[in-house]
């Protein structure tokens, strides 16, 4: 497909760390929520088999009529797995564990790598065909560098990295950034990285300023100025099936969210204003 359709909206960022546990699921049910919130029109694709995107956005498995399984394995279209949170804008694709055969499953299909990519391909198209429109897919990517995060990275405009702010946050970033590098060689020569994001920060604690401080060294202007501090109301909302936007408003993490998605919208502004002529 052309360059110039690839561009057009949504704006597809994976988010994804090999690492379990680091803020994934949260960063994209809460960051997709505030996006909606601030009047974008999202979409979260749930592409972890644990489905925890989906339970967390309250779509309770007997809502689910087709999954990002169907999508990739029997390339059902997007839409038809589509379903409307009680978020205004915020719409998600669920999955489920079916998702945990899929990658056994397309070992042999040829280009097994571009699913997901020619799914949101054909997406955007039905999208302005019927004159809709949408800002952002956020890709929930499972806690491993296998083909389902190389078809979100492969599909995908940018990456978003959530690093847990604690002793280890460095580690195994190599191997993200070697495949984020292979990705880019192979599959996907435009994939950038969104930016890095700092979760579950303590600010009791100085070993979470002292790893912010590597971070951000580390990183550079990559790191996002908001961090998402250790909340736990941020932990509570999930198992009322409700983003922490909708079950706390007023609490650290849901204001910490609503910061970080001012910052990705001003982000796209600049390199929007970037690219048009002067
Ligand atoms: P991942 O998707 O990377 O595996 P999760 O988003 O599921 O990580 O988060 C792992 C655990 O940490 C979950 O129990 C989640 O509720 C909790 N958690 C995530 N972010 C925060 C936060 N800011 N404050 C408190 N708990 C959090
Ligand atoms: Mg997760």
């Amino acid at each position: 497909m052309s360059e110039s359709s690839r561009t057009a909206p949504p704006k597809v960022i994976a988010v994804a760390n090999q690492k379990g546990g680091v803020g994934k699921t949260t960063t994209a049910i809460n960051l997709a929520t505030a996006l909606a919130a601030i009047g974008q029109r999202v979409v979260v694709l749930d592409l972890d088999p644990q489905g925890n995107a989906s339970t967390g956005l309250g779509v309770s498995r007997a809502d689910r009529r087709a999954t990002s399984y169907d999508v990739l394995v029997d390339e059902r279209p997007l839409q038809d797995a589509l379903i409307d949170t009680d978020v205004p804008g915020l719409a998600i694709i669920p999955s489920d564990e079916n998702l945990s055969g899929a990658e056994l499953e397309l070992s042999d299909a040829p280009r097994r790598s571009y699913r997901l990519r020619h799914a949101i391909d054909r997406f955007r198209r039905t999208l302005s065909g019927m004159g809709e429109h949408c800002d952002y897919i956020l890709i929930d990517c499972p806690p491993s560098l296998n083909l389902l995060t190389v078809n979100a990275m492969t599909a995908a405009d940018s990456v978003l990295v959530p690093l847990q702010t604690e002793f280890f946050a460095l580690e195994g970033l190599t191997q993200l950034m070697r495949t984020i590098d292979l990705v880019r060689g192979n599959l996907n020569k435009t994939l950038e990285i969104q930016g890095v994001v700092l979760t579950m920060y303590d600010r009791r604690n100085n070993l979470s300023s002292q790893v912010a401080a590597d971070v951000r060294e580390h990183f550079g202007d990559k790191v996002y100025k908001t961090v998402i501090p250790r909340n736990v109301r941020v932990s509570e909302a999930p198992s009322f099936g409700k983003p922490v936007l909708l079950y706390d408003l007023e609490c650290a993490g849901a204001q910490a969210y609503l910061k970080l998605a001012s910052e990705v919208v001003k982000q796209e502004r600049r390199a929007a204003d970037a690219l048009t002529p002067a």
